[in-house]
């Protein structure tokens, strides 16, 4: 599998039409969770070197319309790997003191440390979706925050982390039958919120939102990839391989040590 076939090149329009909400190539369900596990064990060791490293961090960015398996995606590609290098942060409805300050007051604040991993379940990206398409702030305002997201993601990979985006595509009909099921399901009831339905109505205003952060905010530093979500395993086989790539791409090294461990005897 290419990753690159899903990346969106640095100032290239991206219609998420044109983009497959649907793995259908050739690889099999069966080969790829053959695959995933591979790459599960690599980016274990790959987590190891990056905490043993100590310099860089890489912060994974995750995206999505309601209902497009986010947490799923983050249990499934994250919960094998060591916690004390990773950390989720999920960014939910701005609160009071959140709002007193500029939008990445609370995003800078949970950016992976040296050696870590850092998963965001939604972002900064929120400030030019949900607040461009219902207009929570003032447009001009909206207008100058992607300059000021590239500018920001370009600081954190100038001090050593290293950003990558994913979105998960779905179609507007998988979210309608991920919805039911969320109705249809006592012990996921509690994952429904009827705010879910208005925010489904403004479906169209969404895609050309996020068409417009693909458009404006994919740079070779910090790249946007489109996932096609609504198989899981090829979700998760792909998010992992970027994964694993950007880690490998990251000149990573164990530390070198001041004694020579030959000479040392332990008494
Ligand atoms: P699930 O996909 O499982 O429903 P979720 O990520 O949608 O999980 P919720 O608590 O349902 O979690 O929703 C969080 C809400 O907070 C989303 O509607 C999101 O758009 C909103 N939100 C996040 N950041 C901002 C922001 N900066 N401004 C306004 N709303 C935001
Ligand atoms: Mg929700």
């Amino acid at each position: 599998m290419k990753t690159s076939d899903y990346k969106i090149d640095s100032g290239k329009s991206a219609k998420l039409d044109s983009f497959p909400t649907r793995y259908e190539g050739k690889l099999t369900k069966e080969e790829g969770l053959k695959k995933l596990a591979e790459l599960t064990e690599r980016l274990q060791v790959l987590q190891d070197l990056l905490y043993a490293d100590g310099r860089k961090a890489i912060l994974v960015v995750l995206q999505a319309m309601d209902a497009a398996g986010k947490d799923s995606t983050i249990k499934k590609v994250f919960g094998p790997i060591n916690p004390q290098g990773c950390k989720v942060a999920s960014f939910k409805t701005p609160n009071s003191t959140e709002l007193a300050h500029d939008f990445l007051w609370r995003i800078h604040q949970n950016v992976p440390r040296r050696g870590h991993i850092g998963v965001f379940n939604r972002s900064h990206y929120e400030d030019v979706l949900i607040v461009r398409v219902k207009e929570l702030a003032p447009k001009d305002i909206v207008k100058k925050r992607y300059d000021h997201i590239n500018n920001f993601e370009a600081l954190l990979h100038d001090e050593g982390t290293h950003v990558v985006k994913f979105f998960l595509h779905i179609s507007r009909d998988h979210q309608k039958a991920q919805l039911q099921e969320r109705l249809d399901t006592p012990e996921k009831n509690w994952k429904f919120s009827p705010q879910d339905i208005p925010e489904r109505l403004r479906w169209d205003d969404y895609q050309k939102a996020f068409e417009h952060v693909f458009e404006k905010c994919s740079t070779p530093e910090a790249p946007w990839y489109i996932v096609p979500a609504e198989r899981k395993w090829f979700r998760n086989l792909l998010v992992a391989q970027v994964l694993v790539e950007t880690l490998e791409s990251m000149n990573l090294e164990y530390p070198k040590v001041d004694f020579d461990p030959r000479e040392i005897k332990i008494p």
